[in-house]
């Protein structure tokens, strides 16, 4: 199979479907690998680096119109979605539910279209979106205690504090993929880290995980209010499955909390759980209300495009290696939780919560 990954359009995107080592497998599996030049510089990869792997390298016109699928990133723009044609496969995030004119688009192309956002896992959960919570999560911690120095407005506090300095208390509501991975950091930083959850569940393995450094927390809006009054770095990693975020801070409960105190809210890119949260960018990242510094950077893990997009590879490569060796229809019909990443086939929507949402026939 002819495996063509285009490089990404879509503002401020660095990352990229495949590092030079996917391709290299891909390759040691028989295929053939075309990369559109420069492809690869968002994460430090040369053209160089991918004909090394056994990749050629080619405009994005001979991306589009030679590979059997395409690999990328971000959902196909405007533009690339014009070039996708019947018989050839797109392997990206699409993110349909809320996007129309997408999926008209990618309905109208006649390609077969996999979601990473919709594929499933034997062991549950969303293998190809945990990567990047992971690395949301990881981020926000590092996010938060640079934005607590007081030249970014903070409270000037160091997470960790120093002997006979008490550290900064890290408040995480949400206990999930995000939540933990800010806690392993916040822990490894030194911080003193409460978890709010509203799973018994949940806590329970937080605590077993930790080995009770990390104090947990039933979250109900008692505890919450409580306990806010004395953080420093709130984080914001709350998700209920296919709704908007609950707004559990209330620009009335700020006022509660001590001036120059950081609200990290990953959220954001579910409406946030934070009443006052507003999108923000990676070039500007962070403001203030109510004397509170907000960082609600939507697109986290594009801020480490190198780190996010090998993670990202990692949760990949296994199934594009299987669509690739078997063949599309039988990669797809062999394995079920790959083909609950089907969204679009033969002109048509093949993810109910899409076709619903959009009052498609399914
Ligand atoms: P997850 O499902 O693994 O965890 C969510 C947790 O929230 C669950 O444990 C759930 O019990 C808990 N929860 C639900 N309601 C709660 C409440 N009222 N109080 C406390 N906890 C509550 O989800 P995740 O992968 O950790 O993702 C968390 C959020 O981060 C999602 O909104 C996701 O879209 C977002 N995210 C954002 C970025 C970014 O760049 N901003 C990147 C990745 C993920």
């Amino acid at each position: 199979m002819r495996i063509g990954c285009p490089k990404e359009i879509k503002n401020h995107e660095y990352r990229v479907g495949l590092t030079p080592e996917s391709a290299a497998e891909l390759v040691a599996h028989g295929h053939d690998v075309v990369m559109e030049h420069g492809a690869g510089l968002g994460i430090g990869a040369q053209d160089a680096d991918y004909l090394a792997a056994g990749a050629t390298v080619a405009d994005v016109e001979t991306v589009f119109a030679t590979a059997d699928i395409i690999v990328k990133v971000k959902e196909p723009q405007a533009v690339e979605r014009k070039r996708l044609r019947a018989g050839q496969t797109l392997y990206t995030y699409l993110h349909l539910a809320p996007d129309a004119p997408q999926t008209v688009d990618l309905m109208a192309s006649g390609a077969t279209c996999i979601a990473y956002e919709t594929v499933t896992s034997p062991f549950g959960g969303l293998p190809l979106l945990k990567p990047m919570s992971q690395v949301a999560g990881r981020m926000a911690v590092q996010a938060g205690a640079h934005t607590l120095e007081k030249a970014q407005g903070g409270r000037g506090v160091l997470l960790g504090g120093v002997p006979g300095v008490a550290p900064a208390k890290v408040v995480v509501i949400g206990g999930g993929v995000v939540g933990r991975n800010a806690a392993v950091m916040a822990v490894g930083m030194g911080a003193d880290v409460t978890i709010l959850d509203r799973s018994n569940e949940a806590l329970e393995s937080i605590d077993t995980q930790f080995g009770g450094r990390v104090k947990t927390l039933y979250s109900s809006k008692t505890a919450l209010a409580d306990v806010i009054t004395t953080a420093d770095l709130i984080i914001g990693a709350v998700l209920i499955p296919g709704a908007a975020a609950p707004k559990l801070v209330t620009r009335e409960m700020l006022k509660t909390m001590q001036a120059g105190a950081v609200l990290v809210d990953v959220a954001i890119d579910q409406g946030g759980c934070f009443e006052t949260s507003r999108a923000t960018t990676h070039a500007d990242p962070i403001y203030i209300e109510e004397g509170i510094v907000h960082y609600c950077v939507a697109n986290m893990p594009g801020g480490v495009a190198r780190t996010s997009t090998y993670a990202l590879n990692n949760a990949t490569l296994p199934h594009l290696l299987k669509l690739a060796d078997k063949g599309v229809k039988d990669a797809l019909l062999s394995d079920p939780h790959l083909l609950e990443g089907l969204n679009v086939a033969h002109g048509k929507v093949t993810c109910k919560p899409v076709a619903d949402v959009q009052g498609l026939e399914y």
